[in-house]
């Protein structure tokens, strides 16, 4: 952990202190993407005397400051609770001890602190033994009540490390799972779908359905399908490999949807698709997510076949042709083009003279 060389702050306070996954990751010998440090009290008056604040979130005490061209952020400790249960934590209070601090975190193994001073480790609740057992704990009974995008992040957890949830934690998070009440922040569920669907693994897909944590999106039954959603995701590139395993689930009303998600969803076609041609209209318009849907929720072979084949035929014709050809503009013109596409489905090879010729044939 050669942050400090990094970002060259020569501290000898002890109060700041790397927190939660860089402590973690670098315990377990992973490299971590971000690195996060907390000052035992006001992170913003504390960084105030260093280069350049990038930006600054007084009411959660956060810091982003530029020293020596590398961008850092600093979190003042602070602690948490949840009027609300399931929505955003409220804070109580910044410059909090360390101990609040990390008793407000999700499972232990996130919850170690390593002191930028001395190198010290200090684990207020079991996490190194817990890194050490694979375990997965929660810090209290409630935890997946204040917030149930925990049992997300366990599954990520989990799956990333090869870890197992710890038997009491296991019984909170079923306790929870079957007696949910859908007053909860879907923003906050969402974006730890995103997180970890994009892992795009299907055995976090399989948790995710046989340990029933679709439930926290939907109560309507879910079963798992047979599609290998992976294989699928990887065969085909998508930018959204996220909504493909969420859209399995029949019901996301809940989940703050954008337009574009929205459209991947509604466009995936309700009956199986017998022909090239309405496999093609189907999907001309549509993105590979909603074809990858239809592999898995109705007929992976013909969805196959269309992004394999039918989507890269083209017909050449075009409604500039059929009016030099003497044809009056009309609704007519879809018909007499869907006819090329047709034949051009049959034999790919029709160069655009042969599709004049379907053409002619039509007025012969
Ligand atoms: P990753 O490697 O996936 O980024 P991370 O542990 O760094 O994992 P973050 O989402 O960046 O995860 O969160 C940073 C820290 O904040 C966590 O290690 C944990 O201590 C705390 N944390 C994050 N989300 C929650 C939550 N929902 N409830 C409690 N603590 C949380």
């Amino acid at each position: 952990m050669a942050v400090m060389n990094i970002i060259n702050i020569n501290d000898t306070s002890n109060k700041l202190f790397y927190i939660g996954g860089v402590v973690r990751d670098e315990l377990l010998g992973r490299k971590s993407l971000d690195i996060d440090i907390t000052y035992v009290g006001n992170a913003i008056e504390y960084c105030a005397r260093f280069g350049k604040i990038i930006r600054e979130n007084p009411d959660f005490g956060t810091i982003r400051v530029n020293i020596g061209g590398q961008e850092v952020d600093f979190a003042s400790t602070r602690s948490e609770s949840y009027p609300r249960k399931g929505h955003l934590p409220v804070v109580d209070k910044i410059g909090c001890s360390l101990k609040e601090d990390v008793l407000r975190r999700d499972f232990t193994i996130n919850a170690l602190a390593k002191s930028v001073t001395t190198g010290e480790i200090i684990d207020y609740t079991g996490g190194l033994e817990d890194l050490k057992n694979k375990k997965l704990r929660v810090l209290h009974d409630e935890s997946f009540v204040d917030d149930p995008t925990r049992i997300i992040r366990g599954l990520k957890f989990s799956v990333r490390f090869g870890f197992e949830l710890d038997e009491h934690t296991r019984i909170l998070q079923e306790k929870y799972l079957s007696n949910i009440n859908y007053d909860m922040s879907f923003k906050r569920v969402k974006k730890e779908l995103i997180e970890t669907f994009s892992l795009n693994s299907q055995k976090v897909f399989e948790i995710f359905i046989n340990d029933g944590i679709y439930k926290l999106v939907t109560p309507n039954e879910v079963k798992l399908p047979k599609v290998n959603i992976e294989k699928l995701v990887n065969d085909y590139a998508v930018e959204l490999p996220w909504i493909v395993y969420a859209g399995v689930l029949s019901d996301l009303s809940r989940l703050p949807l954008t337009k574009t998600e929205q459209k991947i969803l509604d466009d995936v076609p309700e009956n199986i698709l017998k022909t090239d041609f309405e496999l093609y209209k189907a999907f001309e318009n549509s993105r590979t997510e909603t074809v990858l849907l239809y592999a898995i929720l109705k007929d992976e072979t013909g969805a196959r076949h269309y992004l394999d084949e039918l989507r890269n035929i083209k017909i050449s014709v075009t409604g500039k042709d059929l009016q030099k050809l003497g044809i009056k503009p009309s609704p007519k013109y879809n018909e007499i083009l869907d006819e090329v596409l047709r034949q051009k489905l049959k034999n790919p090879c029709l160069t655009i003279d042969d599709e004049i010729a379907v053409i002619a044939d039509l007025f012969a």
